[in-house]
């Protein structure tokens, strides 16, 4: 059975970590793991690791406490730095991140106060005193490009000063599938009707947590209106004419806007 806690003690040397501390990333010359052998001692004292994967070696995640002082080439960086590392950067120090994350949130019940212990039969920890289990939990997102015959709506969120325009995209809220998402999604930060939906692909973005699931739906009826303090401005934009837009290889949003800008290419011919 496998154990999703351990110390120190049951590393082996050539094991790799992932650090942490206050919610940034331990990063030496780009690189983010580290084998354990080669943490320092005064940092491999801590407590409680968490197992992010098995395979050849095993894959844990610390979390170093504010005071412990970093190895000095290396540095705190931001999990976002390793969009532009690699796909397998971000996977897999996103998931640490997240499991990193969810344990610190959930050292004591929500239901009655008891510190929690961890379950060692599985990645949860648990209240003896109310038998309650708590597992890490995704909050699943939908992502949409809306069509409308050879154009696209893009639009620029209000509150990211990300500098380029992109899908629309929400949360599934309690009791909603996952178009129904799409359909009141679109409607309150467009103003847009939509139907035709149809699923792509989804993504784990673990900014902190989200499950981004892709789709396509094609434009039925309005008029565009931004939702104020939401979205700061809406378009519909040709697949010749496109403005800045997130890269494919980071996010199921380039994706989806690459894909189609590729299939009116090829009926442009
Ligand atoms: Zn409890």
């Amino acid at each position: 059975m496998l154990n999703h806690f351990l110390n120190s003690a049951q590393l082996s040397s050539t094991d790799e970590v992932i650090l942490f501390r206050d919610g940034r990333i331990i990063v030496q010359e780009q690189r983010y793991l580290w084998t354990a052998g080669s943490v320092p001692d005064q940092l491999a004292i801590a407590k409680t690791l968490l197992l992010v994967s098995t395979g050849r070696r095993n894959l844990v995640v610390m979390d170093l406490e504010s005071d412990k002082h970093i190895p000095d080439n290396a540095e705190p960086t931001s999990l976002r730095s390793l969009l532009f590392n690699s796909d397998r950067a971000l996977a897999t120090a996103g998931k640490a991140n997240q499991i990193l994350d969810w344990y610190k949130g959930h050292q004591y019940c929500g239901s009655c106060g008891e510190p929690t212990v961890p379950d060692p039969k599985q990645l949860a920890v648990h209240c003896l005193r109310c038998n309650r289990h708590f597992f890490p939990r995704i909050n699943p997102c939908v992502i949409v490009l809306v069509i409308k015959g050879d154009k696209m709506l893009l639009a620029k969120n209000a509150r990211y000063r990300s500098g380029f325009l992109s899908c629309l995209a929400g949360f599934i809220e309690v009791g909603e599938s996952a178009e129904d998402t799409v359909l009141r999604e679109v409607k309150e930060e467009s103003g847009l009707d939509v139907h035709n939906i149809r699923y792509f692909k989804s993504q784990s973005w673990p900014f902190p947590s989200q499950l981004m699931l892709g789709f396509y739906a094609d434009y039925k009826a309005g008029e565009i209106v931004p939702e104020p303090g939401e979205i700061e401005e809406a378009n519909w934009y040709s697949y010749d004419e496109l403005p800045t837009t997130p890269s494919r290889k980071i996010s199921v949003a380039g994706e989806l806007i690459d894909n189609f800008v590729r299939q009116m290419q090829s009926k442009a011919g």
